[in-house]
């Protein structure tokens, strides 16, 4: 048999990471080969159809489809591909439905957002401008720089070179949390919470727990490039990326599983699949969770890169890191009328504070439908509900009992969305 390697590059995985990263390989000339084992591109960030509606899988807050700058990290990804994708700007980011009351919408324009929230807490204008302000100067040094990993000190001294001024202005809040900063300006125990929820969106971590850099990033990208819905689903991004990636001479598989990186002489040199079939390469990437990628703890029990060849680094690293929960998603196809026209897109729900980090306490809910129609038949909405539900709550059930349960956590959810949109459980 040929060892001689069939691809320069094989990614497994054909999530939005991996085909960034094959579609780039493949525009600077580097055969590229993606395995993907389900029936579609994306992901998380994909679609898929079902009786005429259009479900994003999970993401639709999409981030990175700015116009300048380098945090625009989707349209550069696929312009460097030759693709662009037709988006509609979400006018107001997400709107909090909160304990006690509160309800707070995140407009895009910053002036906007800044007097909302000044009226609603006007004891705290000053540090409310002081800290979204901070917000800002973080934004700012991570926009002058090209990015690549946040997270990373070593990556970051890499760039220091070429944006010496934005990498010191970032190292200053690389020891931050958003809480520590947050606490400097403003009192309100209320706001604090309300800072925690902001963070929880995107990082389902309280304030404490969330690194500044990253808040820098989310909580002023909305007002800089705005949240902009991909015109026919978020799976087009990962669809127009797919494009792009064969346009250069790449290839994608689907229904292709990964079973096993094969490695020799301590260099990873090709992929097997699920049917035994062997593939190989230069260079593998692997877009699978690293959990699913290397062995140790928290991993199943057969990984890609089996344990003797997982690097002695992997043991730290999951020191510094753990998995963030599953998620319940729940699909629905809705008569339009049970949401209001000028309802927003997004929404966070939570009843109460205690339950902030709870299995299935904090809901999210889009409707992608109001900024698309297209996705749904005329005169019906999609409303795409998720919450954090740990698989440890779902493993080992039997068929019947998982779908029993199923069906039970999806109702109780469903029934909580009425304090928002009444009659949705009549208007499936
Ligand atoms: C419910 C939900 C809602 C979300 N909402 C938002 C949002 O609004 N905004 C936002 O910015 N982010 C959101 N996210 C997060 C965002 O979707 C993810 O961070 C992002 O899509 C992850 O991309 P990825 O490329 O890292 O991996 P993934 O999307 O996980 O892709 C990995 C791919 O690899 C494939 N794969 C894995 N193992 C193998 C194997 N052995 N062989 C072959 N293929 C394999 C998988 O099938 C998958 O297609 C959400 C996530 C979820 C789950």
């Amino acid at each position: 048999m040929s060892t001689s390697p069939d691809w320069d590059v094989i990614v497994i995985g054909s999530g939005i990471g991996g085909l960034v990263t094959a579609s780039q390989l493949a525009a600077k000339g580097a055969s590229t080969l993606v395995l993907e084992q389900y029936l579609i591109p994306g992901g998380s960030g994909g679609s898929f159809q079902r009786k005429g509606y259009t479900f994003d899988v999970g993401a639709s807050m999409i981030f990175g489809f700015g116009e300048h700058g380098h945090t625009n990290l989707l349209t550069r990804a696929l312009a460097d591909v030759g693709q662009h994708c037709e988006t509609v700007p979400d006018p107001v980011q997400l709107e909090y439905h909160l304990p006690d009351g509160l309800t707070m919408a995140v407009d895009r324009d910053y002036e906007g957002f800044i007097t909302r929230m000044s009226a609603r807490f006007p004891d705290e204008a000053k540090g409310i401008r002081a800290f979204y302000d901070t917000c800002w100067q973080v934004f700012r040094c991570l926009d002058a720089m090209p990015l690549l990993s946040l997270e990373d000190p070593a990556y970051l001294a890499k760039v220091f070179f070429r944006a010496p001024l934005a990498c010191l202005g970032l190292a200053r809040w690389l020891p931050f949390n958003v809480g520590d900063v947050a606490r400097k300006h403003i009192r309100d125990q209320d706001l604090l919470r309300l800072i925690d929820m902001e963070c929880f969106c995107w990082s389902v971590m309280p304030a404490d727990r969330t690194p500044m850099i990253n808040a820098g990033m989310v909580f002023s990208d909305r007002h800089a490039g705005g949240i902009n819905y991909p015109r026919g689903g978020v799976g087009t991004i990962a669809e127009k990326l797919v494009a792009g990636l064969e346009a250069h001479g790449g290839s994608i598989r689907y229904r292709a599983r990964v079973k096993n990186v094969l490695i020799e002489q301590g260099r990873a040199v090709g992929v097997i699949l699920s049917d035994g079939e062997e593939l190989r390469g230069k260079r593998i990437v692997s877009n699978a969770t690293r959990w699913d990628t290397f062995a140790g703890e928290g991993s199943p029990d057969s990984t890609l890169v089996a344990k003797d060849h997982t690097p002695a680094a992997e043991t730290t690293w999951r020191r510094r890191y753990q998995p963030s929960s599953s998620f319940l998603s729940v699909h629905l196809g809705v008569r339009g009328d049970v949401v209001p026209e000028d309802f927003h897109c997004h929404h966070l729900l939570l009843e109460d504070w205690n339950e902030l980090e709870a299995e299935q306490g904090v809901i999210f809910v889009s409707i992608p439908t109001l900024l698309d129609p297209s996705l749904a038949p005329e005169g019906r909405h999609i409303v795409h509900t998720f919450t954090m539900s740990d698989i440890q709550h779902w493993d080992g059930l039997k068929p019947k009992d998982y779908r029993a349960k199923k069906q039970q956590d999806a109702s109780r959810l469903i029934q909580r969305l009425e304090s928002i949109l009444p009659g949705l459980s009549e208007a499936i």
